[in-house]
């Protein structure tokens, strides 16, 4: 096997795989290494259970891609050549209350509002009037989203020039609870939107979340949520086809322990077995922020120091992946067939407190449970009649009452199955055929990006985002000091989430190798 390559990159997650594509289809030889001996990172499919039952271990709804030209205008054939293939089932998100009411968005705005109208008929009209002003936005996000970040200064300079802009700029600095409080008077029109909050490991009451309804609603309404066909994992395969379709290679069980830099360039990687490779043009790297500093010599100690004090959220996630004997039966009837479905309290403050509740490290007072049954909208998912439920809840990395995650996780997830008998009637031991349980600890095992549970490698703040995720110096893709290396990660712009946001760095890589990124985006 050749030691010599014009890119490496580091990591088999989707982002390293989406940069290390536009290089390939340039017509760069390209070798992508992966420390696990799967790929995908966060976008993974996996016999998790029992055979035939195909679980997104992770990521399972595919949002913002959608509106990425790598599948919008199908840049590297991922779709037309590689087989990807999406559904969009009409009911992307549905809240189901503890009282047995339920409130669905769909995809058709009309239905959305009738929806809502029947919790009150004026939160009905608002939510008309916030989805148009969502689709408004939709054309800056498209074009914002998918290419490096715009400079902060200069961002909010352009925003302090028209009265939209500033409006624009109170809105990003707004909770989403306080946000929903100038749209919505009902409290569950208010804690259905809110729980999307949660969907970004915060509270609705943090301050500088309120554009998420936004982007949300305009991404809902406009491409649905993308269920794979097949599992989550196949975008993953269909990316590592279209390396290979164009000479590159991937290969897993390599663990990279730092990269090579050569007169201020990187050159090349060095993995924890010994074995060395060359980049004659560069390194992709999905290096978390507190991990630069040891994975590549020489920085400037300003970089390495802000890097590593990059704040990670509190809350992590647990989930249970669960083969089940039959489809699943709601008491609020059939109208559940969402692909994300959220348990919700009757009482809006419940929600509140309850993550208030986790952040003082202890369990929230009510399980915040959310679910997704993908074999409702993908048969592959499963076998004939049966059904693959993922249910997700949080909790802290740090187990309140000082447990290990690892034996303490089983009885967690009882918890939640418990808890979810009061919506549902076929989740108890006779119904489940074998399940397996992730902690926060589990995550972060499978990928260094989820750092102490967290989903999104740091927290979704404000002084850690946009062209200042994760770090002022570091937010363009590139590190100061060393030329040819490339950052890709939940931790970079614009966030965590299955954005394909690896592109981003390919344009700055093929503007620094004087390759012409129109080549392979159309
Ligand atoms: C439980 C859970 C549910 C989620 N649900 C959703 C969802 O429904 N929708 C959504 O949009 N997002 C979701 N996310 C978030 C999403 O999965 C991530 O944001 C996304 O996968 C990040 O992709 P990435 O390529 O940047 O990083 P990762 O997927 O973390 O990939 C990084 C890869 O690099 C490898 N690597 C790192 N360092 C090295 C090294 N030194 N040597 C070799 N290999 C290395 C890692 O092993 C990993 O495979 C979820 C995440 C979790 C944990």
């Amino acid at each position: 096997m050749s030691t010599d390559y014009d890119v490496i990159a580091i990591g088999a997650g989707h982002n390293g795989l989406v940069a290390a594509a536009y290089a390939a289809a340039a017509g760069r030889k390209v070798l992508v290494l992966e420390r696990n001996p799967w790929f995908g990172g966060g976008v993974v499919t996996k016999e998790l259970t029992a055979p035939g039952f195909r679980h997104d271990q992770h990521s399972m709804a595919h949002i913002f891609i959608q509106g990425n030209p790598l599948l919008r205008n199908d840049d590297l054939g991922l779709k037309s050549r590689f087989g990807l293939k999406y559904v969009f089932p009409e009911l992307p998100m549905m809240s189901v209350f503890e009282d047995g009411s339920t409130l669905g968005l769909y995809r058709d705005r009309e239905r959305s509002v009738a929806e809502i109208s029947k919790f009150s008929k004026k939160d009905g009209e608002a939510y008309r009037k916030l989805a148009e002003q969502a689709q408004g936005l939709m054309p800056m996000l498209l074009g914002a989203l998918y290419s490096p970040p715009a400079p902060v200064g200069a961002s909010n300079a352009l925003m302090d020039q028209s009265r939209e802009g500033r409006e624009l700029w109170r809105l990003m600095q707004m909770s989403i609870h306080d946000l929903l409080g100038e749209w919505f008077e009902h409290p569950k029109v208010k804690m259905h939107f809110a729980r999307i909050a949660g969907e970004n490991l915060v509270s609705p009451d943090e301050k500088a979340t309120g554009m998420g309804v936004f982007v949300f609603t305009g991404f809902l309404e406009m491409f649905g949520f993308g269920v794979a066909v097949g599992g989550s994992g196949e975008l993953t395969r269909a990316l590592i086809d279209c390396i290979k379709a164009h000479g590159g290679e991937v290969q897993g069980g390599a663990d990279v322990a730092r990269v090579t830099v050569s007169n201020g360039r990187a050159s090349g990687v060095e993995l924890t077995d010994g074995r060395t490779f060359r980049a004659r043009d560069a390194v992709i790297g999905a290096i978390h922020p507190h991990d630069l500093g040891r994975m590549v010599d020489g920085l400037d100690p300003f970089v390495v120091r802000t890097a590593e004090r990059t704040q990670i959220t509190d809350l992590g996630c647990i989930t249970i992946h669960a083969a089940l004997n039959a489809p699943l039966k709601f008491k609020a009837g059939d109208q559940v067939k969402a692909v994300m479905i959220e348990l919700l309290p009757d009482d809006y403050d419940v929600l509140r407190k309850s993550f208030d509740d986790m952040r003082y490290h202890g369990f929230s007072r009510y399980p915040l449970v959310g679910l997704g049954s993908l074999s409702m909208h993908d048969a592959s998912r499963a076998p004939e009649g049966k059904a693959v439920m993922h249910v997700w809840d949080y909790v802290t990395y740090d187990h309140p009452e000082g447990k290990d995650w690892d034996t303490a996780k089983e009885d967690y997830a009882q918890k939640m199955l418990a808890h979810m008998g009061r919506f549902i009637d076929n989740v108890g031991p006779g119904d489940i055929i074998a399940k397996h349980v992730d902690s926060p600890v589990d995550m972060e095992r499978t990928s260094s990006s989820f750092r102490r549970g967290d989903l999104h490698g740091i927290a979704s703040v404000t002084y850690q985002s946009n062209a200042w995720r994760p770090t002022p110096e570091l937010g363009r893709n590139t590190v100061p000091g060393v030329e040819r290396l490339y950052l890709v990660g939940p931790f970079q712009y614009p966030g965590g989430g299955v954005f394909g946001a690896g592109r981003a760095a390919a344009m700055t890589m093929f503007d620094d190798l004087g390759l012409d990124f129109g080549k392979v985006s159309k």
